[in-house]
């Protein structure tokens, strides 16, 4: 039985506090091949990479979230460099900017810029967290593309027009249970047939977004195979051989064997 592999979760969330290993362990058990643990902050982190220690198949990324840029401890990039030190880590993110509910525009960019570059030293690829900032973004993955880095535009919200410009720079796109939701559709299908096959990977960003017939509740990895439901519709494929596609593009992407 094929396994789906989750590139965006976020289990050290309080959602989880009650059953995190139990869920951790039957997900494993289950349908779920592994996944990415993603930090926002600091602390978050360094959660992440203690859940990716935690378990086999299970990687994390570190990085500064565009809504937690403010009151960074000075020395917060040689914090990060020093997590990226275990194997387990696999990228840096979720990094970004993020326009819809913060207009700190300045210090976000700031960060971001930070980042990249140390993402750059260390020739990891970068999970890429933009809202309400297109444009911006496109801007500043087009410069870094051009120094042969690998990003991917994690839980896409743009249309299919954003979606073939990034896939032109080679940038790997990402889609949650959103895809799912009603209103959205129209703008998402476009956007998802405009990734070429390639460069799509399938995430939940859990315990967010749950895909219907489970939208409101908490998410979990193996709520994705909704997702990829979805996209094997829109791409005109087997449920797993939309899996097994995502899978591999995931483990190209974050080297991971
Ligand atoms: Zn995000
Ligand atoms: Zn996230």
């Amino acid at each position: 039985m094929i396994k789906l592999f989750d590139t965006h979760t976020h289990y050290d969330d309080r959602a989880y506090n009650n059953d995190r290993d139990e869920l951790i362990s039957r997900l494993l058990s289950e349908n779920v091949a592994g996944f990415i643990a993603v930090g926002c902050t600091l602390e978050r982190s360094r959660k992440a990479v203690a859940l990716a220690k935690k378990y086999e198949n299970v990687y994390a990324a570190v990085g500064i979230h565009p809504q937690d840029v403010n009151n960074l401890p000075p020395d917060y990039l040689k914090t990060l460099e020093k997590l990226t030190e275990s194997a387990k880590v696999k990228a840096l993110g979720e990094i970004g900017l993020e326009y819809f509910r913060t207009y700190d525009k300045k210090q976000q960019n700031k960060i971001f810029l930070e980042q990249l570059e140390l993402a750059q030293s260390l020739n990891l690829p970068v999970i890429i967290h933009s809202r309400e900032a297109f444009p911006d973004t496109f801007e500043i993955l087009r410069e870094y593309t051009k120094k042969g880095m690998r990003f991917v535009c994690h839980c896409f919200s743009e249309d299919g027009e954003a979606a073939k410009k990034l896939a032109d720079l080679g940038v790997y796109i990402s889609f949650t249970g959103a895809i799912a939701f009603e209103k959205k559709t129209e703008r998402a299908i476009d956007a998802c047939k405009n990734v070429p096959d390639e460069l799509l990977l399938l995430e939940t960003d859990c315990p967010y977004l749950a895909p219907p017939p489970f939208r409101g509740k908490r998410c979990d990895s193996g709520m994705a195979w909704y997702t990829a439901q979805k996209i094997a519709q829109i791409k005109n494929k087997t449920i797993d051989e939309t899996v097994e596609m995502c899978n591999n593009n995931a483990a190209r992407f974050f080297e991971i064997n």
